[in-house]
C-alpha cells in the first residue's frame, strides 16, 4: 500500500530528478520553444519539496493537492498548471484514505489526465507531456516499472511528431524531429514513481 510518506518520496524525487536534468529540459525547450522548461520545472518542484517538508499533510491526497497548488503558483509557463492540474486533480480522487494502492493510483492518475486535456485542450499525438502520460497510465497496472518504460518510450516517440498545442505548434514543420520538454519531464515524474517504490 502506498501512503503519505510514500507521496511525499515521490515528490522530492522528482524534483531532484528535475534538479538533475533541468539543463537537458530547457535544451529540448530551446529547440523548439523559448529555453524556460527546466528552470521553470526547478523552480516549481523546488517549492514543492519546500513545501512538503514545512507543512507534512499527512495523506496521499493531500500531499498532492498541495504539491499541485505549489506548482500552479510557482511556475510561470503553460507546464505550471497543466501539471498542477494534473496532481490536484490526481490527489482529489484519492479523496481522504491514508493509504491507495496500485490501482487505485492509476485511476485517479487517469482523472488527473483528463484535467489535463480539459484544461489544455490536447490529446495524445499532439506532441505534449500527454503523450508520455497517457501510456504511462495505461501500463500502470502492470506496475511502476512498465510506466516508466511507456512514458519514456512516449516521450522518445513524440520527435517525429509536428506540434499541435503549446508554443511548439508556432514552429509548425518545424517542430518535427525534436523530442518534446514537457513529455520528457512527464516521463521522469513517472520514473520517480519507481524510484520512490524503491
Ligand atoms: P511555456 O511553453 O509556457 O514556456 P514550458 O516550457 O514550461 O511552458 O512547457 C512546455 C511544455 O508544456 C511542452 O513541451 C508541452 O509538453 C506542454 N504543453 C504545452 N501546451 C500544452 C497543452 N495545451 N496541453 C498539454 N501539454 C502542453
Ligand atoms: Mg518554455
Ligand atoms: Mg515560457
Amino acid at each position: 500500500m502506498l501512503d503519505a510518506d510514500f507521496f511525499r518520496r515521490w515528490m522530492t524525487v522528482a524534483a531532484a530528478s528535475v534538479d538533475r536534468e533541468a539543463g537537458r529540459l530547457t535544451a529540448l525547450d530551446s529547440a523548439i520553444g523559448d529555453a524556460d522548461h527546466g528552470s521553470n520545472l526547478q523552480r516549481g518542484f523546488r517549492a514543492v519539496a519546500a513545501t512538503l517538508e514545512q507543512e507534512a499533510p499527512d495523506t496521499p491526497g493531500a500531499v498532492l493537492a498541495l504539491s499541485g497548488k505549489q506548482l500552479i503558483s510557482t511556475v510561470g509557463g503553460a507546464s505550471g498548471p497543466l501539471y498542477g492540474t494534473l496532481l490536484r486533480r490526481t490527489g482529489k480522487a484519492l479523496g481522504d484514505a491514508a493509504e491507495v494502492d496500485t490501482g487505485q493510483l492509476a485511476e485517479a492518475l487517469r482523472a488527473g489526465v483528463e484535467g489535463v486535456m480539459a484544461l489544455g485542450g490536447a490529446a495524445p499525438g499532439d506532441k505534449t507531456m500527454l503523450d508520455a502520460l497517457v501510456p504511462a497510465v495505461d501500463a500502470l497496472g502492470d506496475g511502476f516499472a512498465a510506466a516508466r518504460a511507456a512514458a519514456e518510450a512516449g516521450a522518445e516517440a513524440t520527435t517525429p511528431l509536428r506540434a499541435r498545442k503549446g508554443r511548439a505548434s508556432y514552429l509548425g514543420e518545424r517542430s518535427i524531429g525534436h523530442q518534446d520538454p514537457g513529455a520528457t519531464s512527464s516521463a521522469l515524474l513517472i520514473a520517480a514513481l519507481e524510484e520512490a517504490a524503491g
